[in-house]
Parts: C-alpha cells; sequence; structure tokens
C-alpha cells in the first residue's frame, strides 16, 4: 500500500533521565548494565521483553559457547566469565566445566572446552537479582521506539509501554537491542548482513521422565565452496533439519511474524513426528522471541574481519575464541563499538561492526558479554554531555577492563 497518514506533532513528558541508558536486555545488556553501574552510572535499561537474557534464556539458547581457544587456554575474562558461573550457580544443566571450574588438568581442558548449559528461567532471574542489587533501574515491556537528537547526540530515547509514550534524558546509549534498533532510529550508519537468518526453534520437551533441550534449527552456515572444512563441519546443519528457501533480515515486523509462525508450525510437526513413537513426548516450554541470528549492525569506526585471528590488536577491549573450531582468537578491536554519525551511542553483543565471515563468531554469549563490558565501562566514562565515544581515552578504559579482570591480549 503506498498511501500514508501525518502523526501530528505531540507532547512528550520525560519520565527520568540516566547517565547510561541500556536499550536491550540480552547477555550484551546485562554485561554492559552491570559494568555501567559498578563504575558508578546511574543506569536505566529498556527491556522489550518480561525478562532478561534475550536469545540466551526467551530464545531458549542455553549452551553457554567456549571461554578457550580450543587448544587448552582461557582467552575471554570478566563478565563473560562471571555470567557463565551465575548462569549455573544453581547447578549446570548439562557440560559441567569442571577441568576449568574446578581443576586445572591441561589434557582435560584440551579435550573439554570451557562450555557449559544452564536452565534459562533461573539464569534470568539470578541476572535480574544481579542488577537491581547494583541499583540499575529495569523498565520491562518497555520498546524504545525513537530518539531525540542535538548536536549529533542523543538526548532522549522514546519509549512505549503500558503508560503510554514517553521520554527518557540520557547522557549515553547503549545499543544492546541485537539488531541495532537504536542505531537505525538514530540516523546512524547501519548494514544488514547478506544471508540473513534461516529458521529455528529451539524448546525443551519432556519424555521418559526427563526434561530434554531441542535443538531444532542447529546451526545456520550459509553453504560456502571456498570454505576451509574442519571436524566441526556445520555447512546445512540447519537447512536441512528446517527450510532451505526460507531466509528473513530480522528486522522486518511482518517478516518476523511470518519466520516465527513457520517456525512454530515446523516444530509442531517435529513433536507430532515425535510423538508417533512416544506418546508421552510433550513440549514444556518454547521460545518466546524469535530466533535471530544476525541481522543488522553498526558500521562502526573499524569494521572486523576474520583475518584479525591471533593478530595483536591495540585498541583491543577482550579476546574471543572461535566457537566453531579450535584454535582461533580475536582481539576485539574498540572501534568496532561505535560509528562516527552519533558521538554518544555505542553498540555491544550481536550487532557490532563485523564483516558477515567474522560475525557468526562474534553474535555467540561469550563475546556478546565482552562487548556489553568494554561499552558499559566506555559508557560510565562519559562523564558529561560534551565527551564521546569516539574521543574516549582508550588507554584508560583498557586499564579500566584490565582492573576488572578482563585479559586484552592474546598470551598477555
Ligand atoms: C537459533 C540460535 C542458536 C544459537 N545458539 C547459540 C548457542 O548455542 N550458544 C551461544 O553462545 N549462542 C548461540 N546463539 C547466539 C546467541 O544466543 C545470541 O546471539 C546472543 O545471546 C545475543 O545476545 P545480545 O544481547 O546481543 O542480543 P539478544 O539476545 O537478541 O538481546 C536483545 C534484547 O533486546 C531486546 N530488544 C530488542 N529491541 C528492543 C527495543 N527496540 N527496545 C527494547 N528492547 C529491545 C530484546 O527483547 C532482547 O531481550 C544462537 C542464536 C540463535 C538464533
Amino acid at each position: 500500500m503506498s498511501q500514508h497518514i501525518y502523526e501530528p506533532e505531540r507532547k512528550l513528558s520525560v519520565t527520568a533521565s540516566c547517565d547510561v541508558l541500556v536499550a536491550g536486555g540480552g547477555i550484551a545488556g546485562i554485561a554492559a548494565a552491570i559494568a555501567a553501574a559498578r563504575h558508578g552510572a546511574n543506569v536505566i535499561l529498556m527491556e522489550r521483553e518480561y525478562a532478561l537474557g534475550g536469545m540466551a534464556t526467551l530464545g531458549l539458547v542455553t549452551i553457554y559457547l567456549p571461554l578457550d581457544d580450543g587448544e587448552g587456554n582461557q582467552v575471554t575474562f570478566g563478565i563473560a566469565e562471571e555470567l557463565l558461573k551465575l548462569s549455573i550457580a544453581h547447578g549446570a544443566e548439562a557440560n559441567y566445566p569442571t577441568a576449568w571450574l574446578d581443576g586445572d588438568d591441561r589434557a582435560e581442558r584440551i579435550k573439554n572446552r570451557y562450555i557449559t548449559q544452564f536452565n534459562p528461567h533461573l539464569f534470568a532471574i539470578r541476572a535480574e537479582k544481579l542488577l537491581l542489587d547494583l541499583g540499575v533501574t529495569i523498565l520491562y515491556g518497555t520498546l524504545a521506539v525513537s530518539v531525540h537528537k542535538r548536536g549529533g547526540k542523543i538526548t532522549h530515547v522514546i519509549a512505549e509501554n503500558k503508560s503510554g509514550r514517553s521520554a527518557i534524558a540520557v547522557k549515553s546509549v547503549i545499543d544492546c537491542t541485537g539488531d541495532a534498533d537504536i542505531c537505525h532510529l538514530a540516523g546512524a550508519e547501519t548494514a544488514a548482513h547478506h544471508g540473513g537468518n534461516g529458521l529455528a526453534s529451539w524448546y525443551y520437551y519432556f519424555s521418559h521422565g526427563k526434561v530434554n533441550l531441542k535443538m531444532f534449527g542447529l546451526a545456520d552456515v550459509i553453504p560456502d565452496e571456498n570454505a576451509v572444512k574442519d571436524d566441526t563441519d556445520y555447512d546445512n546443519v540447519m537447512v536441512e533439519a528446517l527450510d532451505k528457501n526460507f531466509r528473513f533480515s530480522g528486522f522486518d515486523g511482518e517478516e518476523l511474524s511470518r519466520a516465527v509462525i513457520e517456525a512454530h508450525q515446523k516444530m509442531f510437526a517435529d513433536i507430532e513426528s515425535a510423538r508417533a513413537t512416544d506418546p508421552e513426548y510433550v513440549p514444556v516450554t518454547i521460545s518466546s522471541i524469535p530466533l535471530v541470528r544476525m541481522s543488522r549492525r553498526i558500521v562502526g569506526a573499524a569494521t572486523q574481519d576474520i583475518d584479525t585471528d591471533r593478530q595483536h590488536v591495540a585498541d583491543s577491549i577482550g579476546m574471543t575464541g572461535d566457537w566453531r573450531k579450535r584454535g582461533p582468537v580475536f582481539e576485539i578491536e574498540y572501534g568496532t563499538l561505535f560509528g562516527s554519525k552519533v558521538k554518544n551511542l555505542i553498540t555491544a553483543g550481536r550487532c557490532i561492526s563485523v564483516t558477515d565471515a567474522l560475525w557468526d563468531v562474534t553474535r555467540v554469549i561469550p563475546p556478546c558479554a565482552v562487548t556489553g563490558q568494554a561499552a558499559g565501562t566506555a559508557a560510565a566514562m562519559i562523564s558529561d554531555f560534551s565527551d564521546d565515544f569516539a574521543g574516549l581515552d582508550v588507554a584508560e578504559l583498557q586499564r579500566n577492563l584490565e582492573n576488572d579482570g578482563v585479559i586484552l591480549h592474546n598470551g598477555g
């Protein structure tokens, strides 16, 4: 339809103000809010749903991928490790990382990566308590829908929830929406992932006296004839399992609804087929948000590529391994977190500035926590409205991160 209407201008109440507004309470948003609050910022975290954790909890993606390089060395530290421990504080659902948490047998660490599986509901509640204890204000059911800008900076984030529409005055904003929603709304340069997303539909089911996780749509690696193959060849795993022809961008409202409906139907068929031989098979929890891997990202001061594997990065804010294979280590560049157009806006999580090739590495839980911690620490350093992320003292940011347990460089 090409019809349109004009919305009347309206006066909005400014209902709150904060130093740091975190938009999105997934893993990146949780880490960002923790870091900013610990560095003395007054933090508001705005979350569309009514629980924390995003994909990792409401999406039932409950495998905390590795903090190591697959060769026996831990490379990811700080809040990423703290959250892993929190996620299994009551006990792991599977893969308790004994060699990393209770021992130091190198051979065992090489054999078993620093990975675990957690209960999503307990983790969401534990994370909520941690943020509240740090004095973070959590606004659930609240969607960031617009921003108000002055002089290239965001002065207010406009939000909608049950109370209607209101404005929150901010010093800086961390976009942890996963889809770079705030970047898009604020006019920052963004880019879409070229391959988009395939269908996935993870759920927990009960069978034979046990609750199990069904990773329905396990991995989504676009077939690439030039890809270097290793033992963990994920090519086509997902497209074969669900629907090869259905791909979606992840930031189109109508298309997302279609993807969710399609995923529900496929999940239902999967359950029906299991019930044919196992009448006890019932779903106990299904993912309640769309499962989106790579959608839209900021175009940052730097766009990091996969060829930075094991390279020294001067402005590193922390490291990640590669969940898909043993060996690679990436020092994540500070410049991947912010762009040039909106000076007090920084990103974290699955919408930082990386190439399509590196995106599949940086979108998973540990690097989302690494970038969240860095963005939150940086945001707390924005002390007045004239500071911006591009001009931040990176050496001071790195010192703060190191003091908080982050190791910035490989072998460092
Ligand atoms: C099928 C699938 C399987 C995966 N498997 C694994 C795995 O096994 N292990 C692993 O480590 N990773 C896995 N991942 C990736 C990983 O789970 C996510 O990429 C990661 O958790 C993303 O964290 P995030 O905080 O960046 O974003 P998200 O988890 O997407 O969080 C974004 C949050 O922002 C909120 N939000 C969005 N827009 C707005 C707005 N405008 N206003 C307010 N709130 C908003 C959302 O509700 C959400 O809570 C998988 C992903 C998928 C889709």
